[in-house]
């Protein structure tokens, strides 16, 4: 980890991050807890609302395991306000994170927005996991500081951010994003704007073939995650992931990457077949394990 001083992302005193969902209460809980002033803003009063609870509650769980002292508790909660107002939520901040739905008008309305009301100075972030930057950025003026933090969810337990720059961030920008990522406790590494950056695109690659070994009967999914866990030390399979993702999540970014990438991420036969007669994995109960039990909803 870089020392305060040598971390451009030091000086950042403001904050905020548009989208109070999943990701976007993560982010605001990490920065908060890192001594940044941060807005957590969303169109929907309820999901600010329920962002911020939710941050709480996973400090508090951070203090009832040790992992967080009452003091550090207190001082991110002070450092987080919610509003469904834009114009307060982005006044006088250093940069913005965006994480509002993977659409990308939405996205261009926003960043377009932004570009406008927010000096040239200003570092816009997306928190996009699959989106071209390059198309967000083009939307903003000055797209020099427009870059990708593409975080892992749960945020404030995952290590790894992609610091994602187009060939018009400027090394200012990308500087200032590995730093925060830093300052956040984060472990970034440094991608070019690619599809499926790096982390999908060979997170996909992996799952697309376990699944291909499936169909040939190569070995049952339990077997086929096992070669993985216990031969190359991955946490979990390839296969068991796909169910906690969802079989339809992952057959779309497949079939988005075979259009950007190639026949190679052409999605296996037996991924569609399952996903068209509903099996999901964790989120419908079966997948290439039974979660029967566990399915949520
Ligand atoms: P989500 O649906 O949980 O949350 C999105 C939030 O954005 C909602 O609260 C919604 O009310 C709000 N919103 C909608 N329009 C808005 C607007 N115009 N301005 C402000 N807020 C608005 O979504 P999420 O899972 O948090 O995903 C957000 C982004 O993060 C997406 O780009 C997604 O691809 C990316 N991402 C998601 C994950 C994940 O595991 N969920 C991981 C990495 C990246």
């Amino acid at each position: 980890m870089s020392s305060p001083e040598h971390n451009p992302a030091s000086s950042i005193q403001r904050a905020a991050v548009l989208g109070a969902g999943t990701m976007g209460h993560g982010i605001a809980h990490v920065l908060s807890a890192s001594g940044i002033e941060t807005r957590l803003f969303d169109i929907s009063e309820d999901a600010v609302e329920t962002g911020r609870a939710k941050v709480a509650a996973n400090l508090e769980k951070g203090v009832a395991r040790g992992k967080v002292t009452e003091e550090e508790r207190d001082a991110a909660l002070a450092h987080l306000t919610g509003t469904s107002d834009m114009d307060a939520a982005i006044d006088g901040v250093d940069i913005v994170i965006e994480a509002v739905p993977e659409r990308m008008d939405l996205k261009t309305q926003i960043f377009g927005a932004l570009g406008s009301k927010l000096g040239s100075d200003v570092v816009l972030a997306t928190n996009t996991s699959s989106l071209s930057i390059r198309e967000i950025a083009e939307a903003a003026e000055a797209s020099e500081r427009v870059v990708g933090m593409h975080f892992f969810n749960p945020v404030h337990i995952m290590k790894l951010v992609e610091v994602v720059r187009t060939a018009h961030t400027s090394d200012a920008a990308a500087e200032l994003a590995l730093g925060l990522a830093r300052r956040m406790g984060k472990d970034p590494i440094d991608v070019r704007d690619a599809p499926g950056f790096a982390s999908s695109r060979l997170g996909i690659a992996i799952g697309m073939e376990a699944i291909r070994m499936v169909e040939e009967k190569v070995a049952s999914a339990e077997d086929i995650d096992k070669a993985m866990t216990l031969g190359y030390g991955f946490p979990m399979g390839p296969l068991k992931l796909t169910d906690l993702v969802g079989l339809d999540v992952r057959l779309a970014i497949a079939e988005y990457l075979k259009v950007e990438l190639g026949e190679r991420f052409d999605p296996p036969q037996l991924l569609r077949d399952m996903v068209e007669r509903g099996d999901l994995g964790k989120k419908s109960g079966q997948g290439f394990y039974s979660w029967e039990g566990d399915a949520r909803g």
